[in-house]
Parts: structure tokens; sequence; C-alpha cells
């Protein structure tokens, strides 16, 4: 047989893959010197203001106002006044008007907020443009689209508001906590006083000037800006009639020990440390992608996120090996480049609490992979961990570490997955991968937590509940369940 004619020129093939820096522009941000609290419209000055940074540099960024329990006060009145003048007996359709502009203004000025919100708390731009802010803007058009429907939501239960919303938000997914809270609360008709978290309050006040464009009533929305100090004021606040809060377990069992026996209304949204399992039957290079969108997404600064991976013991090293690779491939830097895949951490205060918890996993007897990567100098880092050897003892398998740090375990079948994977006071999400529907569903049914994914994770839409049970807290954010703190109903 004649022998065919291959070519044997060699290709002329790069051998370095690295990416060019491409930072985004922070010129579409204009961020004052000063901010003071944004209440019945006006803006009030704060007697005592602290200084908010960009975590990538430490880089003042503003002088932010440190409210006082009056100043709460006043917020407050201004949000019950709006809420009698005429907001609580709008028509849910005119409503409706508000939040679709809102939505609209959100999409407009999408890039803007993006390169704030990466700006001031550290994450990755193309997290801040393609995840935070397209999911801001479609809750409030998802809401928007349940004002005028609230009878048909919730028949022959005459939903009506409840009053004055007290909302309390965490630093890491700023202004979409902020739409999770506002958003349903207007839609069902109540006014609402929130409160950002000390370290990230600068897309909430420039959220401020869309609701001046907007031309959304006076008082209707307010913001107080401050560390706990101020959380604890709203909380204590005699004239509000119900409080959402998200953040830690201890903070969201101090507050509902405070509101006991108060008839104020209660949502609480707290940790997790979710099992994300893998049987040996799952597409492993998709379950790989799955694994770090879990844990690396937004530096693990997520209270759904995978910290706890489970892998069936058949798999376990080829899973582990692809893995390790695919973390030296994730380009640790600064938030406003658009390759960046694993941004800042949040605060001083939390890389200090990620370190402890490492060492403490170091300590116990875990084995500790990190990939090569040369973290800036300024600002606060912490390289992608993954822990093998990993008992459900330690604290790292055990405590919400709430940064860029995957405990790795091991089970045999599926009623030891379960029993694993449900051995924590926590219960937000979980995540499981397998080739079989059957087993989906199997799984799901038994496990103990809000949401569970099937071959991905972190998915998040505006139509589905997400909550938790046990220390995760309780009340559904999203949804028509996410209606339903918002509403009393006669019955
Ligand atoms: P916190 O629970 O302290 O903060 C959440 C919000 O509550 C912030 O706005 C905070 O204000 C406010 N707050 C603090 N103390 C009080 C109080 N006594 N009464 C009312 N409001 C209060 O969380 P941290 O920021 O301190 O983070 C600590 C840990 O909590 C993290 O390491 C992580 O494990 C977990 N966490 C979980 C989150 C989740 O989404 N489930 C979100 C954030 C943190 P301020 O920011 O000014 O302190």
């Amino acid at each position: 047989m004649a022998e065919i004619d291959k070519p044997t020129r060699e290709v002329d093939v790069p051998g370095d893959w690295t990416y060019a820096s491409a930072p985004e522009s922070r010129d579409i941000v204009h961020i004052r010197d000063r901010y003071g609290y944004y209440v019945g419209g006006e803006w009030l000055e704060p007697a005592e203001t602290y200084e908010t940074i960009a975590p990538r540099d430490e880089e003042p960024l503003a002088a932010v106002g440190q409210a006082t329990a009056e100043d709460v006060g006043r917020a407050v009145a201004a949000a019950r006044t709006a809420y009698a003048d005429g907001w609580s007996s709008l028509p849910g359709s005119e409503r409706a008007k508000y939040l679709f502009r809102i939505a609209r203004i959100l999409q407009e000025r999408a890039r803007e907020f993006a390169v704030l919100e990466s700006l001031n708390g550290g994450k990755p731009i193309k997290e801040s443009r393609d995840v935070d802010l397209p999911l801001a803007a479609a809750h409030f058009f998802y809401y928007a689209g349940w004002a005028d429907k609230l009878e048909y939501a919730f028949p022959n239960r005459r939903p009506r508001p409840v009053g004055v919303a007290g909302q309390i938000i965490p630093w890491n997914f700023p202004l979409l906590m902020l739409a999770w809270k506002v958003a349903p609360a207007l839609a069902c008709g109540n006014t609402v006083v929130l409160k950002p978290a000390e370290t990230t309050p600068l897309t909430a006040l420039l959220f401020c000037d869309v609701l001046r464009q907007a031309e959304l009533p006076d008082g209707v929305v307010n913001i107080v800006t401050g560390d706990g100090r101020t959380g604890a004021a709203l909380v204590e606040s005699e004239d509000v009639d119900k409080i959402a809060f998200t953040g830690s377990t201890e903070v969201g069992k101090a507050i509902q020990r405070q509101l006991a026996g108060t008839g104020k209304r209660l949502t609480l949204e707290l940790g997790g440390k979710a099992a994300n399992i893998v049987f040996d039957d799952a597409a492993l290079d998709q379950a790989v992608e799955g694994i770090v969108n879990g844990i690396y997404f937004n530096q693990g600064h997520v209270c759904c996120a995978g910290s706890r991976l489970f892998v069936q013991e058949s798999i376990y090293e080829p899973l582990v090996a692809k893995l390790e690779r695919r973390l030296t491939t994730l380009r640790v830097g600064d938030p406003l480049d658009k390759n960046t895949d694993v941004g800042a951490i949040n605060s001083a205060a939390q890389l200090e609490k990620i370190r402890e918890l490492v060492a403490s996993g170091e300590e116990e007897g875990a084995t500790i992979y990190q990939p090569p990567c040369v973290l800036p100098e300024k600002g606060y880092w912490f390289a992608p961990t993954v822990f093998t050897n990993v008992a459900q003892s330690y604290r790292i398998a055990q405590e919400e570490i709430f940064g860029p740090v995957l405990s790795v375990l091991t089970f045999r079948t599926p009623e030891e997955a379960v029993e694993k994977a449900n051995n924590t006071p926590y219960g937000l999400s979980a995540g499981v991968w397998t080739e079989k529907g059957s087993r989906i569903l199997w799984m799901a049914q038994r496990l103990r937590a809000g949401v569970v994914w099937a071959n991905t994770f972190n998915r998040f839409d505006p139509g589905s509940p997400f909550g938790g049970y046990k220390e995760s807290g309780f009340g559904r954010e999203g949804g028509r369940h996410g209606l339903e703190p918002y509403l009393e109903f006669e019955e």
C-alpha cells in the first residue's frame, strides 16, 4: 500500500499563553469625597464618618456616615410618613412602574455600578458585570411583575403590606442583596430603611441616585450607613414592623433573641457550609468546573458556597488531580481586570479569619494545596486553597470560612453521602453531580438544604426561592415565596 505522505512541517505554537492585563476603566464612576444618609429623599449630613476603602490596595475611597440611633430614628420616621402618605395605598400597577423604572436604570447604568462594586468590595469585575448587576436588575423586573398580582399570588387571603421594613445586608453581594430585599418589599407596598455593610456602602449610596432618577416618592427607601451599632439601632427601633437580615449566624441569633416577644416580623438568611457531592458516574470535567465555581466564585464570600466537597472514593484521586490542575489556571489579582477569576478578600478582618481557620486545618492534620500564584503586595489577598485528608470533625469542615478554601472528604454510598452532607448545623444549599436523574431526586429528598443544585452550582434566578434550614436561617427570598415575609393576610 502506498505510504501517505504526511506533512511534517512544524507548527509555530506559542509557548506562553499568559493573558495581557485588561483593566476596566474606573473613570465611569464618580465617587464623592463624603456621603451622608439618604432620608426622606434628602441627604442628611452625618456628625461622624469613617473611611471606606478599596480592598485591592487599601486606597481610601470616601468618608461615609456612621449613623446614630437618632439618625436611624429619622430614617424610620421618614419611612413611616411615606407609608402612610400614599405608598401603601398606591395601586399595585403604579408601584410596578417605579420598580420597572429602577430595573431599567440599573441596566442602563450597569457598568458604573459594576466598577464601583468591584472597587469597594474586591470582587472580579467579570462577576459584578455578569452576575451581580444583571441579577439585581432582574429582581426589580421580576417583583415589578408581582406588584399588581398579589391577590392572584395568594387567592382568598387578602394580602396587605406589613409596614416599615428594616433591612440589614452583608458585604459579599452589596447591590444584589439590596435588590433581594428592596424589590419585594416595595412590590408589596412597604417602605424601607436599609443598612448596607460597613465595608461596602458605596453601591447602596449610588443606588439613591437611581431612586431619584426613577422619581420614587420621598421616604419610600431610606439608606443609613454605619457599623453593627447602626444595624442594632435599626433592630431596636420601635416603629419598624419587620426586620430582614442577611449575615452571620451569630448576629442573626442575637437579633432573633432581641425581637422575641415584640411581635415584629423577622426573616434571617445566615451562614452555610454546603456539601458539593460528586458521584463516580458524573462528568468529571464539568464537575471540576462546578466545584471551582462553587467555592472560588466571589473569593468564597458566598453563604451558599460549596465549601465541603464530598467525592465518591473510587474517583477521589483523578478528581483531586484534575481539580488541582484547574487551580493552576485561576488568575488571582486586580478585581478591575477583566481576566481576573479570584479578586481581593473583602476586609482585613475577613482575611484574618480565613488565615486563622486555614492554620487550624494544617494544625489538625489536613494536607494543604495552593497553586503557585503571586499575590499583590498591598491589599487583602488569599490564594485559592484545597485541603485533602480532612476529617469531619476538623474546624475547616465544620465552620464557615467564607473564603476561597475547599475541604475535600470522601464517601462510598449515597446513604453515607447524605449522612455526611447533613452533618452540619447549617442547611442552605447543596450540589449533586451524577448522570442519574433518579439519584438526583433521591438525594434532593434527603439533603437538609434550602436549595439543591444538580450538575451545576451557584445558579440564581429571581423566580426561584432561596433560604435555609437549621442555623442557616428561616424565610425565603426570591420567587412568590419572597413576597410572603412582606405581607399580612386577612384570613
Ligand atoms: P455580620 O453578621 O456582622 O454582618 C452582617 C450585617 O449585619 C452587616 O450590615 C453588619 O454591619 C450588621 N450587623 C453587625 N452587628 C449587628 C447587630 N448587632 N445588629 C444588627 N446588625 C448588625 O457579618 P460580618 O460582616 O461580621 O462577617 C462575619 C462572618 O459572617 C463572615 O466571616 C461569614 O462567615 C459570615 N457572613 C455570612 C454572610 C451570609 O451571607 N450568610 C454574609 C456576611 C458574613 P457591619 O458590616 O457594619 O458590621
